[in-house]
């Protein structure tokens, strides 16, 4: 394999992003490395970019909806192998010591990395991955599709499952997130309000083109069911 790939690398400088000749990184103990296939864009990729976040590491590849295939698999990784495709999100790697490492809640640990921000993330030929941080991706999805649900699909789905059994879900603030929350959400049966920024008629109708019962401004009440068509 070439020593090199190109990547799109934010180091602060003009252009945001410059595409690069830079090292194909090499998988250390208890990582792979993976060919991209597909990496989303998110808006947390947006706020880096824009110099929004404090410590991005120097010289940083962003993007962490990232889909593509294993191409080299470092020493002790169990469950992974080569040629296999996985996905892989915004939190890359935790502790596994601190409190909430250890209650089961390592999306809170005290010592994160995340893909795109404090390790490089998916805009290049490859990228490496804690094995611990991959999922299986199946094979109903292509790439692009399922390259989104790394994180706008993921932070919506753990929203919906928190919801518990309710029948009407009120989404505030319709963005990457709830245009795919609520087609999982209407899939099941369930009732969908969209409430978007006042005037923002382009979220309102991406809203009922997915599936909404109703959409409109943040500031008006909620509608009760017999307003409902
Ligand atoms: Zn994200
Ligand atoms: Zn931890």
């Amino acid at each position: 394999m070439n020593a090199t790939m190109r990547a799109m690398v934010f180091d602060g400088g003009s252009p945001i992003l410059a595409e690069r000749l830079v090292k194909v990184p090499v998988p250390g103990a208890g990582e792979v490395r993976i060919r991209v296939a597909a990496c989303g864009v998110c808006r947390t990729d947006l706020h880096v970019v824009d110099g929004e976040l404090s410590s991005p590491k120097p010289s940083l590849i962003p993007g962490h909806e990232i889909v593509g295939r294993i191409d080299a698999v470092g020493a002790g990784v169990v469950g992974l192998s080569i040629g296999e495709r996985v996905g892989v999100p915004w939190l890359g790697h935790t502790c596994g010591q601190c409190s909430y490492c250890l209650s089961g809640r390592e999306n809170l640990c005290d010592a994160p990395q995340f893909h795109g921000y404090t390790r490089d993330g998916g805009y290049a030929e490859y990228v490496v991955a804690d094995a611990s941080y991959c999922f299986h991706i199946p094979d109903t999805y292509d790439d692009e599709h399922a390259a989104p649900l790394l994180c706008a699909g993921l932070i919506g789905f753990r929203t919906l499952h928190s919801a518990g059994d309710a029948q009407r879900i009120g989404i505030y603030g319709f963005g990457a997130a709830a245009h795919i929350v609520t087609q999982i959400a209407v899939a099941q049966g369930r009732t969908v309000y969209a409430f978007t920024r006042p005037g923002d008629r382009a979220a309102q109708s991406l809203a009922t083109d997915v599936g909404a019962a109703w959409a409109g401004s943040s500031q008006d009440k909620a509608p009760t069911l017999w307003m409902l068509p």
